[in-house]
C-alpha cells in the first residue's frame, strides 16, 4: 500500500509494548503499524520515541473573569500546546444567565473553531439548577458533551449541596459524568476574612485562605454526593495527600471516581508564595494553591499506583504586568491561575520518567490515553493505533532543554518552570496527519482545529 506518510524507525510507545516500528497514515487515520512501510512522504524518527499527541482534559482559554481575561486565546493556547506536543485539548463552556446550554454551547464552539490549531472538546459548566437547564443536559449529551464541571467555590459558579445533588442526579439519569473543584467554600471565606481583620492581604498570605482542609473536607463531601445519586465522579487538579486519599479509599470500595493533579502540584510548592517580590508571589496564585513538598511526593505516588489517572495543567494564563499586579496589595485581587499547557509532557517525562515515578507507559497513560478513555475521546485519540487519528508526537528522549519565558510560545510574561531543565522533549507535533510543528518551527497554515464530539459508557 502507498501511504500518504509514513513515520519511519521510531520507537513507539504502545500499551506496555515499546517497539521499533514504521507508522503509516492515509487520510489523516493510522492506517498500519509495521515495519519497512513505503509512502509518498516519510518522516524519519530514528533515535526518536514515537507516542500518541498529548491530551489535555483542563485548560482555560480566552477565558473572561469579571475583570480580565485569560492571555491565551484559542489560537495562541492551542499553539503552545501543539509545540509541547499535546493535540487535543478540553475546555469548558460557562453558560452566561438567560442563555441556555446549548446556546452556550454553540458559542464556544465557534469561537474555538475559529482560532484553533489543534482539536479540542469542551465540558459544560453547571452553575444552576432550574429545571430548564437540567433537562437539557440529556440533548447536550447527545451532541458529544458528556461531562459536566462544577464548583464548591466561587461567586457565580459555586453549587450548594442540594444543586449539586440535583445536577447529579439529573446527570447520572442521562448517562453522563461529572467534574468537580473541590473545596470547601466557608473554610475559604472563613479564612479569608480572618486575614483581611490582621491585614495579612499580600499575596504571601494566599495559601493560607485556601488551607488543605478546605479541599479534603469537599473532596470528601463530593465523594460521598456522587456515591449517593450513583453518578461517576472526576476531580479536577487534586492538590493535597489526605484528598487523593480520600480518591484512594473510594475507588478501594469500588466507587467510580477519578482523580486529576496538574504539573504544578506535583513539581512546585508553597515555598513559591515566600518569596520577598509579591509579584513572583502572585505569579503562583492558583486554586487550589500550591501545598507542601509531602504532598507533591504523595500525588507522584498517587500517580504510580493508579489512584490518579490523568494529568491536566488547568492551564490558565494572566500577565504578571498588567493583570496579576492589580492584586498586590490585596490577594483576593489577582486572578487566578498559572500557565502550563506547554511543557506538560517534557515535564512529565523529565521528572516522573526519568526520576522513577512513572513508566514510559504510565507517562502516556497518564498524559494521553486515560484522558481520552475517560472523557470518550478513545479509540479516536489518545493511542497509536490502527483507525485512530494521526495525532503523533516525536519526542526526543536525549534532547536537553531548560525552560524559559523565551523557549515558550505560550502567550504569557513568564512560566513558574524558569529555569526546569529537562532531559526529553518534543521535537514535532502530527495532527490527523498534518505536520504543525518541526524542530521548534511552527511548519502548518490555517486554523485546523476541530471539534471533537464525544460520547461515554
Ligand atoms: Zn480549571
Amino acid at each position: 500500500m502507498d501511504f500518504d506518510l509514513v513515520i519511519q524507525n521510531g520507537t513507539l510507545v504502545i500499551g506496555n509494548q515499546i517497539m521499533p516500528s514504521d507508522i503509516g497514515i492515509l487520510d489523516g487515520k493510522i492506517a498500519a503499524i509495521a515495519r519497512g512501510l513505503s509512502g509518498r512522504k516519510t518522516f524519519s524518527a530514528q533515535n526518536m520515541l514515537v507516542i500518541p499527541g498529548g491530551i489535555d482534559p483542563h485548560v482555560h482559554l480566552e477565558m473572561p473573569t469579571p475583570t480580565t481575561i485569560t492571555s491565551d486565546d484559542w489560537f495562541t493556547g492551542t499553539r503552545a500546546a501543539a509545540f509541547g506536543g499535546t493535540t487535543t485539548v478540553i475546555d469548558f463552556i460557562e453558560p452566561e444567565k438567560g442563555e441556555t446550554l446549548l446556546e452556550a454551547f454553540h458559542k464556544r464552539r465557534a469561537q474555538a473553531e475559529a482560532k484553533c490549531v489543534i482539536d479540542f472538546s469542551l465540558h459544560m459548566t453547571i452553575s444552576r439548577t432550574d429545571p430548564q437547564t437540567l433537562a437539557e443536559i440529556q440533548t447536550v449529551i447527545r451532541t458529544g458533551i458528556p461531562s459536566f464541571k462544577h464548583y464548591t467555590t466561587y461567586e457565580g459558579f459555586a453549587l450548594p449541596d442540594e444543586g449539586l445533588l440535583a445536577a447529579f442526579n439529573a446527570i447520572a439519569q442521562a448517562g453522563g459524568l461529572v467534574l468537580v473543584h473541590a473545596e470547601n467554600d466557608a473554610i475559604i471565606k472563613h479564612s479569608t476574612l480572618q486575614l483581611k481583620s490582621s491585614g495579612q492581604l499580600e499575596p504571601g498570605f494566599y495559601p493560607l485562605s485556601r488551607p488543605a482542609i478546605a479541599e479534603v473536607e469537599a473532596i470528601r463531601r463530593v465523594i460521598l454526593l456522587a456515591r449517593f445519586t450513583s453518578v461517576p465522579l472526576y476531580i479536577v487538579h487534586i492538590s493535597t495527600a489526605t484528598g487523593a486519599s480520600a480518591v484512594e479509599k473510594a475507588r478501594y470500595h469500588g466507587q467510580a471516581v477519578f482523580g486529576e493533579t496538574c504539573p504544578q502540584y506535583l513539581l512546585l510548592d508553597q515555598g513559591r508564595y515566600q518569596d520577598k517580590d509579591p509579584l513572583y508571589a502572585a505569579g503562583h496564585i492558583c486554586a487550589p494553591p500550591l501545598r507542601e513538598p509531602k504532598d507533591n511526593l504523595s500525588l507522584w505516588r498517587m500517580l504510580q499506583n493508579g489512584t490518579l489517572q490523568t494529568i491536566g495543567t488547568d492551564h490558565c494564563a494572566f500577565n504578571l504586568h498588567g493583570q496579576k499586579d492589580k492584586g498586590l496589595n490585596c490577594f483576593t485581587n489577582v486572578p487566578g491561575g498559572v500557565p502550563g499547557i506547554e511543557s506538560r509532557l517534557a515535564l512529565m517525562y523529565t521528572y516522573g520518567v526519568r526520576r522513577g515515578y512513572l513508566t514510559l507507559e504510565q507517562w502516556i497513560d497518564c498524559c494521553c490515553t486515560l484522558p481520552a478513555r475517560i472523557f470518550g475521546l478513545a479509540p479516536r485519540k489518545g493511542v497509536l493505533a490502527i483507525g485512530a487519528d494521526a495525532d503523533i508526537v516525536i519526542f526526543d528522549p536525549n534532547r536537553k532543554v531548560t525552560i524559559t519565558k523565551d523557549l515558550l510560545h505560550e502567550n504569557v510574561d513568564y512560566t513558574p518552570y524558569e529555569g526546569f531543565e529537562l532531559h526529553g522533549y518534543p521535537v514535532a507535533t502530527f495532527l490527523r496527519g498534518e505536520l504543525l510543528v518541526d524542530q521548534g518551527q511552527w511548519v502548518a497554515t490555517g486554523f485546523n482545529g476541530k471539534f471533537i464530539p464525544r460520547f461515554i459508557g
